[in-house]
């Protein structure tokens, strides 16, 4: 009967994670400013509360009787599997050192607010400096084999490594970096997207884009933060957020169709696995993979555009009149260098996320202070992206990553461009006509395709092995070069 009490505890930890969740979301989108010290007491109990719950002995008794007992299904062997691993982990850190790194995250998190806003890493580098300390006894607490990195990156993505990821990274500096480096020499039109686009018209284009796509507002709602964002209070309940920059019509757009295919995924989890590994993504990795196959995939083509461009074109009369449909897509498509991450297209991006990659590694390996940061760091994009960094706040301070003391999130993104590259070139093989439906606004078969392949399995299997059974091999650079190569040959041709 364990498996019953198992599921029943579960549940009732999500009970409490999603409630915390809820009020995560209240605290980015409606609370007053002045909530902000009693909304931070009440985030720490409910966590405190949520980790007595899973790390308690009872919960390791019914797993450890659990992980022998044959009779289970496939589903619920993996759900036990998965839910041991992680109570395992969870008993490696003690009440205190899980203070210490919680105390520790928020003076660093702090101190890189004000670090930030007054563009000035010292301000920040001695707390840096103590929570790098922490991550490292983290990393020897978890365990490791090869590197340090390993154990803090498998938090994220299970399995991952450092050999891995510089396989990978060796590949981008290789191949994307010179074809990158010849993009930047074409001149593309683009000023009609700053133009003014009132922000009530881009709320309700944002909210065309979403439904098309086939997220269920029944299961969900937009609404809008400084920073967009998708949440889910398990399956029924997935919210995405939205930021709308009159000035810049790019910003709506891909915010919300990024965030529409995390949610997509989120909405595709089976409901009855609540609570459980099974009804959980498989990683960041695929998660993302998830937002990046909507949004480049998907959202960044020419028959996308085909689509949308004459609708866009009557809500904007104005400000797209002498645009022509090529003109626009080019727009949207615009490959040059910039300083801030979240503004890049979709080539540059991962320069970004190898500069950040590259200097995790060497933080672990501590062949850099943290006081050399900012050289580095400004070092790195002149190399990748030959510019110039003119301040902190746009250079090293520019992410809340490192204050968190999420490190080993970053190589994740890019992870995601790439299985979406892979996964769209399966999907195009099993649907040969799939250009043409998307130039119809046909997006069923695609989401219909996820859901079967991707969606409703949860955790069951790995990213690895996921991408095995769609692709016929585990992740491939090839697939996103040569989608990259093909794309931007024929736009330039
Ligand atoms: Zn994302």
């Amino acid at each position: 009967m364990s498996y019953e009490n198992y599921k029943q505890q579960m549940t009732r930890i999500a009970d409490i994670q999603f409630a915390s969740a809820l009020l995560q979301w209240d605290q980015e989108v409606y609370m007053p400013a002045a909530g902000a010290d009693q909304r931070a007491n009440q985030l720490a109990t409910l966590s405190s509360i949520a980790h007595e719950m899973s790390t308690g002995e009872q919960l390791g008794k019914w797993l450890n009787e659990l992980k022998s007992v044959q009779e289970l299904s496939a589903e619920q062997k993996a759900n036990v599997k998965h839910s041991l691993r992680d109570y395992t982990n969870r008993k490696k850190y003690s009440a205190a050192f899980v203070e210490k790194m919680s105390l520790q995250v928020s003076k660093t998190f702090n101190a890189w607010q004000e670090a930030k806003a007054q563009s000035n890493f010292t301000l920040y580098a001695k707390e840096l400096d103590q929570l790098i300390e922490l991550k490292l006894r983290e990393a020897d607490l978890l365990g490791y084999k090869d590197h340090p990195y390993d154990a803090l990156l498998d938090q994220y993505e299970p399995d991952l490594t450092v050999k891995e990821l510089d396989v990978l990274f060796a590949q981008v500096r290789s191949e994307l970096v010179p074809f990158v480096k010849e993009l930047f020499g074409k001149k593309v039109k683009s000023e009609f997207m700053y133009a003014n686009y009132p922000s009530d018209k881009q709320w309700d284009l944002g909210i065309t884009l979403l439904k098309d796509m086939g997220y269920d507002f029944e299961s969900g709602r937009q609404d809008i933060s400084s920073h967009p964002f998708t949440i889910n209070f398990g399956s029924k309940d997935v919210r995405v957020t939205t930021r709308i920059n009159e000035n810049d019509f790019h910003e709506m757009i891909w915010s919300c169709i990024h965030e529409g295919g995390h949610a997509l995924y989120e909405q595709g989890l089976k409901p009855e696995n609540y609570g459980l590994p099974m009804g959980e993504a498989v990683s960041l990795s695929i998660h993302e993979s998830q937002s990046r196959f909507w949004e480049n995939n998907v959202g960044r083509s020419k028959p996308y555009w085909t689509y949308y461009y004459p609708y866009i074109q009557e809500l904007f009369p104005q400000q797209l009149k002498n645009v022509s449909l090529h003109e626009f897509y080019c727009a949207m498509n615009e490959v040059k260098p910039s300083l801030i991450r979240t503004n890049a297209d979709e080539l540059t991006y991962h320069f970004h996320v190898m500069v950040r990659y590259e200097i995790e590694k060497m933080i672990l390996e501590k062949k850099v202070k943290t006081n050399e940061l900012p050289d580095l760091w400004n070092e790195k994009y002149k190399a990748y992206l030959g510019i110039d960094v003119p301040n902190d706040a746009q250079g090293v301070l520019q992410d809340v990553h490192w204050s968190h003391g999420s490190f080993g999130y970053f190589p994740t993104y890019s992870l995601g461009s790439f299985y979406a590259a892979q996964f769209y070139a399966a999907l195009k093989k099993q649907i040969p006509n799939l250009e043409m439906h998307i130039e119809k606004g046909e997006f069923a078969p695609i989401l219909a395709w996820l859901r079967e392949n991707i969606h409703q399995y949860g955790k069951l299997y790995s990213a690895k092995e996921l991408s095995v059974r769609i692709s016929g091999e585990p992740l491939n650079f090839s697939y996103f070069m040569s989608y990259a190569k093909d794309k931007y040959t024929k736009m330039f041709a």
